[in-house]
């Protein structure tokens, strides 16, 4: 299709993952493309809009952020901001008349969720959290394998995620005000996602501890958590987050087999294994995938796969891990 038939996608706050993964992108999908820009920083308004030809008048600031609303241009906002914002951006463009996507992890807390959803059906606009996985190959492998049953009754998962954090002292990531919590949000949340769609079921209860080594850098959030959690049947899904440890990998035991993926939840470089033998699919640009697949949804009319619930979902266990670290109790999520 020619560009006057693709949505166009403005992208909120122009970081690492905005201006890493997502512009780049947004320059291979078919049905979306780069429109407009939101950012709180004037020299990067210019040299994006010089970089990606952005019209000066899709080119928004946090304050005059709502007067989107009369643009024609952007039919999608993409919330790319501290996780705190998250909520209220995803209201704003709702109420602007956007279709919205909202990065992980959905919000600070699955109240927070609650309200976005609400506002999104209110304005019947759709909304869809960033979750990339849910379109690479060896991902969604692993949902076939598992909820399918191809090898028997999954009987146990074990997972972990995180690297060792060498930023900025300072950044948002560490500030719990701004991030709601350190490794469990942030990477964590790729585990309870592997965790869930390798099995198909929601989980009932967690149990989870925590352990800090640094308390200077991680003053204020986790730094890395063990969790395990209580799927229906029993089944139990052991998981661990860090911002010290790196880790990627997510494994299922079945009846009649084992299979999973090291490295599992990063851009590219997935690899697989099950009693097949090593999985041979391509290495994809999920960001396009998604973003095109979202675009799709709404040109069809179509539900996307990746729904501000499926979002809500993970934070509720979030929620759940955090209450069972405080209580030192098993905690029903
Ligand atoms: P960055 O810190 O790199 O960028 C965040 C941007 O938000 C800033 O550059 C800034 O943009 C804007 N911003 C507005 N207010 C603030 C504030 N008070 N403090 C800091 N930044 C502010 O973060 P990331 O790009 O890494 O992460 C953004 C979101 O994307 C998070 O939700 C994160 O979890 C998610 N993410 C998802 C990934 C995935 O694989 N799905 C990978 C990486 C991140 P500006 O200057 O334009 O205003």
């Amino acid at each position: 299709p020619g560009k006057d038939k693709r949505l166009g996608i403005a992208l909120v706050g122009l970081g690492g993952y905005s201006g890493g993964q997502l512009a780049p992108a947004l320059q291979e999908t078919k049905n979306c493309y780069l429109a407009g820009i939101v950012t709180g920083t004037p020299s990067k308004a210019d040299s994006w809009s010089k970089k990606y030809n952005i019209p000066g008048k899709n080119i928004y600031n946090y304050n005059n952020f709502d007067s989107i609303a009369d643009n024609p241009d952007i039919d999608i906002v993409y919330v790319v901001l501290p996780i705190s914002m998250h909520k209220e951006f995803t209201i704003r463009a709702a109420q602007a008349g956007k279709h919205v996507i909202c990065e992980k992890p959905m919000a600070l807390n699955a109240g927070e969720c609650a309200e976005m959803i609400a506002a999104c059906k209110k304005a019947n606009r759709m909304l869809s959290i960033g979750y990339r996985l849910h379109f690479e190959p060896h991902n969604i492998e692993m949902m076939r394998l598992g909820q399918k049953e191809i090898y028997g009754k999954v009987t146990s998962i074990d997972t972990g995620n995180g690297f060792t954090y060498r930023g900025d002292p300072n950044a948002w990531r560490l500030k719990k005000a701004l991030a709601g919590g350190g490794g469990l949000m942030d990477m964590g949340v790729y585990s309870i996602q592997g965790s869930r769609y390798s099995l198909g079921k929601e989980p009932l209860f967690v149990k989870a501890t925590e352990e800090k080594t640094n308390h200077e850098l991680f003053r204020e959030v986790d730094e890395t958590v063990f969790w395990e959690l209580e799927f229906p049947g029993g089944i139990l899904a052991k998981g661990k987050s860090s911002y010290n440890n790196n880790w990627g990998y997510l494994k299922v035991k079945a009846e009649k087999g084992t299979f999973g993926l090291e490295p599992a939840f990063g851009y590219g470089g997935i690899r697989g294994n099950s009693p097949a033998g090593e999985m041979n699919f391509p290495q994809i640009n999920q960001q396009a995938f998604q973003m095109d697949d979202f675009a799709r949804c709404i040109l069809q009319k179509k539900p996307t796969r990746v729904p501000g619930e499926e979002g809500m979902r993970d934070m509720k266990v979030i929620d759940a891990i955090y209450r069972s670290i405080a209580s030192g109790k098993r905690e029903r999520i």
